[in-house]
């Protein structure tokens, strides 16, 4: 279920323009899927792992839907979402055969991904440890203090210190995510 409308703005007018084109092919497309609530994720996410659901489901938190970034969308005869994908990709958009009900913007999946492996990091047991730690080293990289940070994560070189203090904010933060999921943390 959902509305076009419900998707990010940008995402709007090509979604509407790629019903229309499949319509004019006559493939009668029909949205499936727009955007999701976290529960509503769970819920499918329950479903494929019990094997009811003939699609691929990410789970809660990690769908390019719950930030209103993708819609599904099915045609008749089935096997024409390959060309409708096709077209979709021409477009610039991020489309996968994988799952060939799921159109998305470009990177859609990916940022999904990124914001629920930070929502996990912020919400799991070790959420308050994890948080504080991340706190710490953003203060780290805005003094851009390398003997800080080799106090905080032991075993880094002094040159790995520097190559991750001088990169950008966010290659910074995904690094840090990243260490923090060592088996010291947790
Ligand atoms: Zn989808």
């Amino acid at each position: 279920m959902g509305r076009i409308s419900d998707l990010v703005e940008e995402l709007q007018g090509p979604a509407n323009d790629l019903v229309l084109a499949a319509g004019r092919a006559g493939l009668l497309p029909r949205i499936t899927s727009t955007i999701r609530s976290n529960s509503e994720q769970r819920r499918l996410y329950n479903r494929y792992l019990a094997g009811q659901a003939g699609y691929p489901v990410a789970p809660p938190g990690y769908s390019a839907h719950e930030y209103g970034l993708a819609f599904d969308m099915v045609v008749s005869p089935m096997e024409a979402l390959a060309d409708v994908g096709y077209t979709w990709q021409q477009w610039g958009g991020g489309w996968n055969g994988a799952d060939a009900v799921h159109f998305e913007l470009p990177g859609a999946s990916e940022y999904a991904r990124e914001q629920g492996r930070l929502l996990e990091v912020q919400s799991d047991s070790a959420g308050a440890t994890a948080a504080g730690f991340i706190t710490t080293a953003t203060d780290f990289y805005l003094g851009s203090n390398v003997a800080g940070l080799l106090k905080l994560i032991p075993g880094l070189s002094k040159n790995e210190a520097l190559t991750v203090l001088s990169s950008p904010y966010e290659s910074f933060q995904q690094w840090l995510i990243s260490s923090i999921k060592l088996p010291s943390f947790r």
